[in-house]
């Protein structure tokens, strides 16, 4: 029998924890547990897109400013959360058949991940029913937590390199993931969820027929169709008419074609100023002109019957605040509390800062800081007084890729 050698040795509690931590061999089998994050089929993309990103922004002071940090990785976020769903849903079924002439567009197929057809949803202002192909809503937990855990890997690597991200791969495991440097242990709470899912699409040369009173007439638009994925694909971003080419199909499709393709920073531009403007019609900053929004049906959580409300995007959802609330105060009674070097926090982390529920669900909470009744050193009339080591954030910090509240400065 091989011995492993203990994986991540450097995490400060567990392993390297002072004697007698009560929580000690618990954070062993976390350690035991852990997988780099960059450890990931999606990785090699990723980091092409930080250097297409890098690329812009230095030719241009107007792309620094108008796509920062703030908008580059939640635009990412997306893009390889589409790629892990498509390369894992991509069927010779499911496929919607869109005609396109009404437009003086291509015939085409999708392969929607939300209930409308993509291309009329913008151009026609009419949303068509289509298949959606989205996977199961704890597949979708996993992939997103993955392509999280991923992103901030590779960010931290180029923004703070003291500081690594690993991934949690015990399923009844507290942790999702640990953020982790010197005299630091953030045991994390992942909830993300997409704004935005690209669905696929195949070009067609010319329109499909279909059998009609014994005679071949064109295909009924929207008909369910199948497709033997032997030509190109796409990943379609309807909002601005834009494709991002996937390739033929190998054992490392997708991500072999999109590093290649996102390395070019003017590919870059497209993907974050599409993104850019459904987040701007999310964040509400577009609304009230008079006119209905179309764009809006692209994103998750739009409402029926193209996307069900509560799969809106990141913090945005009521059960995912109130389970991730609940699981930072758990790591903080049942880790922070007891680690003898004191070096463990709690973080919520999501794509998406809650925007719609802030107001309602976080903003009397963010500034909550707690203790516990045996940490009480005296208690008189007006006064309770506890030292600052039995005093704990709610919240270490709320990391959201789009935005983030800290209270503990060693995470700012
Ligand atoms: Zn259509
Ligand atoms: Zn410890």
């Amino acid at each position: 029998m091989t011995i492993t050698p203990p994986s991540f040795p450097d995490l400060p509690c567990g392993q390297r924890c002072l004697e007698g931590c009560p929580i000690q061999s618990k954070m062993i089998r976390l350690q035991a547990g852990l997988v780099s994050a960059a450890d990931d089929p999606a990785a090699p993309m990723v980091r092409a897109f930080f250097d297409g990103y890098a690329q812009l922004i230095e030719n241009s002071e107007e792309a620094r400013r108008i796509y920062p940090y703030t908008i580059v990785l939640p635009a990412l976020f997306d893009l390889v959360l589409s790629a892990k769903y498509a390369a894992r849903a991509i069927a010779n079924a499911g496929w919607t058949y869109c005609d396109g002439s009404d437009y003086g567009d291509r015939p085409a197929k999708y392969f929607p991940f939300l209930k409308a057809c993509p291309r009329c949803t913008v151009k026609r202002n009419h949303r068509p029913a289509a298949k959606s192909n989205k996977p199961p809503s704890d597949t979708i937990g996993t992939i997103a937590c993955d392509v999280t855990s991923l992103i901030l890997a590779e960010y931290l690597a180029r923004v703070a390199p003291g500081l690594h991200i690993a991934r949690s791969t015990q399923r009844a495991g507290d942790a999702d993931a640990v953020i982790y440097g010197d005299g630091l242990v953030a045991l994390a709470e992942i909830k993300s969820s997409p704004l935005v899912i690209y669905p696929l699409e195949i070009q067609l040369p010319e329109r499909l027929t279909e059998s009609r009173e014994g005679e071949a007439a064109p295909m009924a638009d929207h008909a369910s169709v199948t497709d033997d994925l032997t030509g190109p694909l796409s990943l379609y971003l309807p909002q601005w008419d834009a494709r991002i080419p996937l390739g033929p199909r190998d054992p490392a499709w997708p991500y072999a074609t999109l590093t290649r393709f996102v390395a070019d920073p003017g590919i870059v531009e497209i993907v974050l100023a599409a993104w850019r403007d459904l987040y701007e019609i999310y964040a509400g900053s577009r609304q009230g002109r008079g006119v209905t929004e179309r764009r809006r049906w692209l994103m998750c959580g739009c409402g029926s019957p193209v996307d069900d409300s509560k799969n809106a995007p990141g913090l945005d959802r009521t059960d995912d605040i109130k389970k991730g609330t609940y699981q930072v105060l758990k790591y903080g009674t049942s880790y922070k509390d007891q680690c003898l070097k004191r070096v463990i926090r709690a973080v919520l982390v999501s794509n998406v800062f809650p925007l719609r529920l802030y107001d309602t669900y976080l903003a009397d909470m963010e500034e909550v800081i707690w203790s516990k009744i045996r940490h009480i050193i005296s208690s008189d009339n007006d006064v309770m007084s506890f030292t600052k080591a039995h005093i704990f954030n709610l919240y270490d910090s709320l990391l959201c890729l789009t935005d983030s509240r800290y209270r503990d400065e060693q995470l700012l």
